[in-house]
């Protein structure tokens, strides 16, 4: 195997790193965990944190690689990829499972399963992935992986290594992780009936927070803490309420406990709250005013526009953000309510003059293209929402727009996704009626990016080993589409046992 990386060291990575907790150092049997993505990202995702501090804890000699800046030297020790048995994708986006089959063909490692079987079955590294993207559609995961963890991982991951230690043959290794219920293993599983399932756990029993601060992340140097897992609100186009079920929610003492034993041992000016609506959780008011008296600030990745309140906003601001996040999908009252988001535009603008009144000066709107019988005055009415909160309030306003998806699990899986040709006609629509408005900026999102993002999330079988292919281009999508057969990857699902919510 010959891995493809120029010497760099992470060596200044680690040492602005802060452990939130002690985990046992060294540990036996060599783990690589690989997130798609950059150092920033991946570090601003709970999952590889949990995941992490799980292997280290059962005593695994675990360390991670991001896909930027240094792809095959680990974060740990600059240990090169070869040197790993094991290797596990923390797997977040459709678009992460072409990062992780492209970073393991670049690595030196067949991306394609089944070719490692018949060619290299002993010298290859057992490949495993789990995260977000299992539990919609794990099969997109199955041309690649020898195995992959369904849905919460934590509890799994231990079972699994149980299975590791007893150093089986890779036949046996895999038999034996077959029999979990949570772990699907393609080779295994690709005949008969079965009934896995996407575990979920109780998340007060989960770590409930990073286990590193560092400065070198998107959300800057914030402590992760979770909330809730799941979203009561039953948005029709949206896999959090519907494929992360059921709604988990944590205890406010036991997230201020984790805050104030974190403080004591690492650093950092902010709390990042991982939750998919701040506004839901029910004891937010008594957070924000915990985190005030120990001088700590809060941010918020999204805000549900009906719950935003002048306490958020005051601690959006007081953290020194002039910057405030909502998405209303849609400009027009009706087609937001056919998406099941029950406000406004007289909402948005209320509350975004609330937010300019309080101090801020910018505001991101999040809208779709696309959506089921959208009209074209409905994607006219995405300038003129922006128009008229930008008059009302004086922020700046970006509108960003992305195409609908329809995804696996939700009540939007039967909708048509509306293609290239149509969402290019629409995109040029909302640009010019963007034209000559002032204080507002336009970003599409890439047509060939969503292309690529319905390919993945509805990727059966034929499609998945297509995606562990060393010769993915830019224009993989159209050979992917043509790949897509919707019908087949349900009853694929269902013959696993994993079709419930998708049928
Ligand atoms: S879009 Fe937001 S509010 Fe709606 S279901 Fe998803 S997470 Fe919940």
């Amino acid at each position: 195997m010959s891995v493809t990386s120029n010497w760099a060291s992470w060596s200044e990575y680690k040492k602005s790193e802060r452990a939130t907790v002690d985990m046992p150092s060294g540990g036996d049997g060599r783990c690589a965990i690989f997130y798609p993505a950059s150092y920033a990202v991946g570090m601003a995702n709970l999952g590889i944190h949990y995941i992490y501090r799980a292997l280290r804890e059962l005593g695994v000699a675990v360390e991670r690689f991001f896909a930027f800046p240094i792809p095959y030297r680990s974060v740990e020790h600059d240990t090169m990829l070869e040197r790993f048995p094991v290797i596990l994708g923390s797997v977040s986006y459709e678009a992460d499972v072409l990062t992780f089959s492209r970073w393991l063909a670049k690595g030196g490692i067949s991306p394609s399963r089944e070719s490692r079987e018949r060619f290299q079955s002993h010298e290859s590294p057992l490949i495993g992935a789990g995260g977000a993207v299992t539990y919609i559609n794990p099969l997109s995961l199955s041309g690649i992986c020898d195995f992959v963890v369904l849905g919460d991982g934590v509890e799994t991951i231990r079972s699994f290594v149980r299975t590791l230690r007893r150093g089986l043959s890779r036949e046996k290794t895999l038999a034996e992780l077959s029999e979990h219920s949570s772990i699907y293993v393609p080779s295994a599983h690709s005949h008969g009936r079965y009934s896995l399932n996407i575990a979920n756990t109780d998340i007060s029993r989960d770590y409930g927070h990073g286990v590193w601060t560092t400065p070198n992340t998107v959300f800057g140097n914030s402590l992760l803490v979770e909330l809730q897992r799941g979203c009561p609100k039953k948005c029709r186009f949206c896999t959090i309420s519907h494929c992360f079920a059921p709604v988990r929610i944590r205890d406010v003492n036991l997230v201020k406990r984790d805050i104030e034993k974190s403080a004591i041992v690492s650093d950092f000016s902010q709390i990042g709250l991982v939750t998919p609506e701040a506004g839901d959780y029910a004891a937010l008011d008594e957070l924000l005013e915990f985190a005030e008296s120990l001088g700590i600030g809060v941010s918020f990745a999204s805000l549900r526009v009906d719950r935003i309140t002048e306490k958020m906003m005051k601690t959006i601001v007081s953290g020194g953000r002039r910057s405030i996040t909502i998405a209303p999908e849609s400009g027009d009252d009706s087609l937001r309510e056919r998406c099941g988001k029950y406000f406004s535009n007289g909402t948005v603008v209320e509350k975004l003059e609330m937010a300019a009144d309080m101090g801020a000066k910018n505001a991101k709107l999040y809208f779709m293209a696309g959506l089921p019988d959208e009209t074209d005055e409905e994607l006219l009415s995405i300038s003129e929402l922006c128009a008229a909160a930008r008059k009302k309030t004086g922020l700046k306003i970006t509108a960003a727009v992305s195409p609908f998806v329809p995804k696996p699990g939700t009540p939007w899986k039967g909708e048509v996704f509306a293609g290239e040709k149509k969402l290019k006609a629409g995109y040029s629509l909302i640009l010019k009626s963007f034209g000559g408005i002032n204080g507002v900026k336009l970003q599409r999102v890439s047509i060939k990016e969503a292309c690529l993002e319905y390919a993945v999330s509805w990727a059966g079988p034929e499609s998945a080993k297509f995606l562990a292919t060393e010769e993915l281009s830019g224009d993989s999508y159209r050979k992917l589409e043509g790949l897509m057969d919707r019908t087949e990857t349900v009853s694929e699902l269902r013959r696993l046992g994993l079709g419930v919510g998708h049928e």
